[in-house]
């Protein structure tokens, strides 16, 4: 099996450009915060523990997280592999999917990281906020605590993949999303080879 991280700060295009990979390599496109986003509707007991937290830009605990990729490891059938999207975003959260593979014979294959830069967060954010409505993309003060807990707490992991020699990295700055799609297929089609 595969197991592909997409990386890259708030409104980089992870979730969009997520789509285009499943679709070429059959993966199954696990996102953390679209889990989260369903738990909350759902309204069960632990999306409404973790609201109040995503609402305010603010990450869930890891174990929180780490029990939502582990069910879907062992639920999902008939893929090639996973594509992890807006997991891990802790060291520690790094390390914990490191062992879960580990347990089971399997290895993180790559990370594919797009890059933009935090002036281009808002903007971007502020676009997607007129389409999907979400509540941590609705003011500019959350926006900030995102990008400064993506500084904190999710860029450290650039050094531990590319320590690993598993980081990839795309400039996801062009002006459409058909120009940064090709880059990201591009890179992939690289890695794959
Ligand atoms: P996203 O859709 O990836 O932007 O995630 C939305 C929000 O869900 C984040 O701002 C966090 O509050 C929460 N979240 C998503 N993934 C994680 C994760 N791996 N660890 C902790 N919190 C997460």
């Amino acid at each position: 099996m595969k197991y592909y991280i997409i990386f890259g700060p708030p409104g980089a295009g992870k979730g969009t450009h997520a789509v285009a990979i499943r679709e070429k390599y059959n993966l199954c496109h696990l996102s953390t915060g679209e889990l989260l986003r369903a738990e909350i509707a759902a309204g069960t007991e632990l999306g409404l523990h973790a609201k109040a937290l995503i609402d305010n830009g603010n990450l869930v605990p890891d174990s929180v997280v780490e029990k939502m990729i582990a069910k879907k490891f062992d639920e999902v059938k008939g893929v090639e592999g996973f594509l992890l999207d807006g997991f891990p975003r802790t060291l520690g959260q790094a390390e914990d999917l490191d062992k879960l593979l580990g347990e089971r014979g399997e290895s993180v294959t790559a990370v594919v990281s797009l890059m933009i830069p935090d002036s281009m967060v808002h903007e971007r954010i502020r676009h997607r906020a007129a389409i999907e409505g979400r509540a941590d993309d609705a003011s500019d003060e959350i926006i900030e605590n995102r990008i400064k807990t993506y500084h904190s707490q999710t860029e450290p992991l650039i050094d531990f993949y590319s320590k690993q020699g598993k980081y990839h990295e795309v400039d996801a700055t062009g002006s459409t999303i058909e120009e940064n799609r090709a880059r990201v297929l591009a890179l992939m089609e690289k890695i794959e080879a």
